[in-house]
């Protein structure tokens, strides 16, 4: 086929970033990390993941087998380290940042189908590595950035993560070496009893990668004891890596937020401009460390209880989790997450599990599990005073416990949960109706929102139209609207044509607001979203008033 791709990406600079030993390594946060230092040194860059599942995206997947599900401005329903690379840097990603080996067979199959192949047998090498190198072209002339970092995700040894790695390797030859790093993120595991860290798995890791033909440059070792210098010097002997270039990444003690500091403690970034010919100062991470000074060492804190379906899942409801810090430093205050099940709720009575709480958070969700301990929860809140704040279904949540217990609306509910309810005051949307197929059919990505004069949603936001990003198949039943605002509940955001329903909130309250769509994706360290930042603001004064007490 010869030379497939123009001159112009000889500019651009590629970082691979790969796993080793064990998931769960942060490689993520790793990869996050350094795009942080790049472009604090003044670099534009842009981050992608390439995952090896064969699902098409992991909209179809529940919280329980891969978290939340994070949504980008253009809809794409993506992988939960998109929302890293997006609050750890200021690029703005697409659908194409995030290539599964569903995409990838899914095209290749298309094409097959279309007769694109010219009769040719289609095969892993070279069609599908084709189409996985593609995708890196695409991404890095989709944007005006210097640096591309690709994370792969999964452990390197697995069957389905080798087109990736294949894939890779060739690319480094296409560009040229001096183009593209390779970064190896690796576990150092403690023994107990022999009071030792391990350098054998990491060995055998990049044995591995070795094999199949790539080298590590940098290894990124994440340890939770200090990887001493005798051990460093193991891990370069037998790993052939250059002693300087074996990073420790020990385990932060409060924020992930210190991962960046810890790799430029180790001068990671000025490597990896060494080795990729970069020429960019030293960055000013000074913005970046006061916001971490805040989120470790607030002046105030409150509780802010968060009633979900997946609480105990570490990640379900990970940007929620973060916007909640981000609002809180801004605030320089600790937000304590008290994280709440929902049926807990439904067993015990809210007020056993929220009298001390200074504010309410219900995240998004689907499936009626839970549903009556959030109505609860939500109910609570709006009698007690207690600031509330509903995202999605949570906004939905609100809008059913108001019907019922203000409207007078018994029985009230969602078609979601009660099809034959009396009330629908939440149905479907008119363009779901008669949707079989669920894999990226929902209300997806940014729309515009308009914000009707003269109430919180306008002034916490400072403006008349707003653009948030969404993922829902039901709203908000118009029909129900006079008897809600006479009730008080004052609808107060609309899509531009007025038929959806996109904020909801209630007067006669300290801070009560719900919105359709989902503002934590959009919330950065040091640019905490105006509504996190209101509801930390009403429990802080809460938490003040509760304290003195
Ligand atoms: N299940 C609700 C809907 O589809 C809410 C979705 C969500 O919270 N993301 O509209």
């Amino acid at each position: 086929m010869g030379f497939r791709f123009p001159p112009l990406f000889f500019r651009m600079k590629y970082i691979f970033v790969t796993g080793g030993v064990v998931s769960s390594l942060g490689k993520g946060l790793a990869a996050a990390s350094i795009g942080t230092l790049l472009e604090h040194r003044g670099l534009r860059v842009t981050i992608q993941k390439f995952d090896p599942y064969l699902n098409v995206d992991p909209g179809t997947m529940s919280p329980f087998q891969h978290g939340e599900v994070y949504v980008l401005d253009d809809g794409a329903e993506t992988d939960l380290d998109l929302g890293h690379y997006e609050r750890f840097t200021s690029a703005t990603l697409s659908r194409l940042n995030n290539l599964t080996s569903g995409q990838v067979y899914e095209n290749v199959i298309r094409r097959e189908r279309r007769g694109d192949y010219l009769g040719k047998t289609v095969q892993v090498i070279p069609h599908v590595t084709n189409e996985i190198k593609d995708r890196i072209h695409q991404v890095a002339a989709s944007g005006n950035a210097d640096v591309l970092i690709t994370e792969i995700g999964g452990t390197v040894g697995d069957i389905e993560g080798l087109p990736f790695l294949e894939a890779i390797r060739q690319f480094r030859h296409d560009v040229g070496p001096e183009n593209v790093l390779f970064i190896h993120v690796t576990l150092i595991p403690y023994i107990k009893a022999a009071g030792e860290l391990k350098t054998k798995p990491t060995q055998q890791s990049v044995a591995k990668l070795r094999e199949i033909g790539i080298a590590p440059d940098i290894l990124v070792c994440r340890a939770e004891h200090e990887v001493e210098p005798e051990v460093r010097d193991k891990i370069a002997m037998f790993c052939n890596i250059e002693r300087r270039a074996v990073i420790e990444f020990r385990d932060v003690d409060h924020s992930i937020y210190e991962c960046p500091l810890t790799l430029r403690n180790q001068k990671v970034d000025d490597l990896i401009c060494e080795k990729l010919g970069i020429e960019a100062p030293p960055p000013d991470l000074t913005p970046w460390r006061s916001f971490v000074h805040h989120v470790i060492h607030p002046g105030n804190r409150c509780r802010v209880a968060v009633v979900g379906k997946y609480i105990e899942l570490q990640d379900a409801y990970k940007s929620i989790y973060e916007s909640l810090v981000h609002a809180g430093a801004n605030h320089d205050t600790g937000v304590k997450i008290v994280r709440i099940d929902a049926e807990d709720l439904e067993k015990d009575g809210a007020a056993t599990h929220l009298a001390n709480v200074d504010g309410i958070l219900i995240p998004g969700g689907f499936g009626d599990r839970g549903i009556e301990g959030k109505v609860l929860a939500a109910q609570f809140a709006r009698e007690k005073g207690i600031p509330y704040f509903g995202i999605c279904l949570g906004m939905q949540i609100a809008c059913i416990e108001f019907a019922r217990h203000v409207a007078d609306l018994g029985k009230a509910n969602s078609t979601e949960f009660d099809p034959a309810t009396p009330h629908p005051v939440i149905s479907l949307l008119e363009e779901q109706q008669g949707l079989e197929t669920k894999g990226a059919t929902m209300r997806l990505g940014t729309w515009t929102t308009h914000l009707v004069p003269d109430t919180l949603a306008r002034r916490l936001y400072g403006s008349d139209t707003v653009k948030e990003r969404h993922r829902h198949r039901y709203e908000f039943n118009l029909a129900y609207r006079e008897q809600f605002e006479q009730g008080g509940m004052r609808l107060s955001g609309f899509s531009p044509d007025g038929t959806l329903t996109e904020i909801v909130e209630i007067r006669d309250h300290p801070y009560f607001i719900a919105v359709q769509f989902h503002p934590e994706f959009l919330s950065k360290p040091n640019a905490p979203h105006p509504l996190f930042s209101g509801f930390v603001r009403a429990a802080l004064d809460r938490a003040v008033i509760r304290r003195g007490s």
